[in-house]
């Protein structure tokens, strides 16, 4: 693993692929050699900026990153994409599996492309994609863009692994916000009205309008100077508009940097992922034996009465759960 993480820290990309298999693996060894390559990598100097992506399938996500990871490339820096897909345990596939969507992207020397793993729960996605996080990190990217599909959970997770979140909306009509939930909108540091260009490039304009109007109504955070979070146009396709969002995102990011936002967030993420890996592995047990057979056996002696409920979880959690 001391080899590995040499190699990982001297930006190897395959011993950073290498890495990330490992993280993604379910198998106990693998785990455990895991864990041992994160603890010695820990403590390395390097920060990327982590931005998390997301917006519903056809908003232009991948013509975004494609188009806007170029763009930071050709500023000179490294830029790691990675995937969340909570769909992928279901499909099998995965959302930037095709790697033909980011096609130029993909070539890049100074980018590297992860597929999202196929994983079939959303807390086991959650501890590989933050791992997979930083190990981009030890590796020396300057940004991680972290991709997900605008569904359900995935992305508060996104946005809790992230110091910066987008979301993507599409250009639309008239006066529906396109139903986005006021906790996204509560999320997002920066909306990006995409397809700005041609025949939707008016109705882009309003779109941006009205969303600036919708978040100027949420109430001030205190992680943000005035003015965000804020809604912009852009247009993944002729690559308009991204300079403007890279120097929005730095002046945010560098706002949180010096008033000790930025170090508060990163902190109180830590706790939030240590808390949830603790539930879901507590959790976790219920369903592996021996817990599993123990609770089927309490659960008989409470259907036939022999136990209450209460006397009965006792005695799973004292006996099986070291609880008191
Ligand atoms: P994703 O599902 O969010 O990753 O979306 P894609 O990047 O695959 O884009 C979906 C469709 O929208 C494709 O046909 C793209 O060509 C198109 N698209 C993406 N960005 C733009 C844009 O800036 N302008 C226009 N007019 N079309 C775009």
């Amino acid at each position: 693993m001391q080899d590995m993480a040499e190699q990982i820290l001297a930006g190897n990309r395959r011993a950073l692929a290498r890495a990330i298999t490992l993280v993604e693996s379910g198998r106990a060894d693998h785990r455990a050699q895991a864990l041992e390559l994160l603890e010695t990598l820990r403590g390395h100097d390097r920060q990327a900026l982590r931005i998390g992506l997301s917006g519903t399938p056809g908003v232009g996500k991948s013509t975004f990153i494609e188009a806007f990871g170029c763009f930071l490339t050709g500023q000179g820096l490294k830029v790691a994409v990675l995937a969340v897909d909570p769909s992928s345990a279901r499909s099998g596939g995965s959302i930037l599996g095709d790697k033909t969507r980011m096609e130029r992207l993909t070539r890049d020397k100074n980018a590297f492309i992860r597929p999202s793993p196929s994983q079939s729960q959303l807390g086991g996605v959650a501890r590989r994609t933050r791992e997979a996080i930083d190990l981009c990190e030890a590796a020396g990217f300057d940004v991680i863009l972290i991709e997900t599909v605008g569904v359900g959970q995935s992305e508060t997770m996104v946005a809790e692994m992230s110091d910066l979140f987008l979301l993507l909306l599409a250009p639309a009509g008239g006066d529906e916000l396109q139903g986005v939930k006021r906790g996204i909108m509560e999320m997002a540091d920066i909306l990006l009205i995409n397809k700005a260009d041609g025949d939707l490039k008016t109705t882009a304009i309003r779109t941006c309008a009205d969303y600036a109007g919708a978040l100027r109504l949420l109430r001030k955070r205190p992680q943000d100077p005035e003015g965000f979070p804020k809604a912009l146009t852009v247009s993944a396709i002729e690559e308009n508009g991204l300079e403007k969002v890279w120097g929005e995102m730095t002046a945010l990011n560098d706002w949180r940097q010096e008033n000790g936002h930025f170090e508060a967030r990163r902190a109180a993420q830590a706790r939030f992922w240590f808390e949830a890996e603790v539930r879901e592995r507590l959790l976790a047990r219920l369903t592996r034996e021996p817990v599993k057979g123990a609770m089927r056996a309490l659960a008989g002696q409470v259907e036939d009465g022999r136990l209450t409920p209460s006397a009965a979880a006792e005695e799973l959690l004292r006996e099986h759960l070291l609880m008191e």
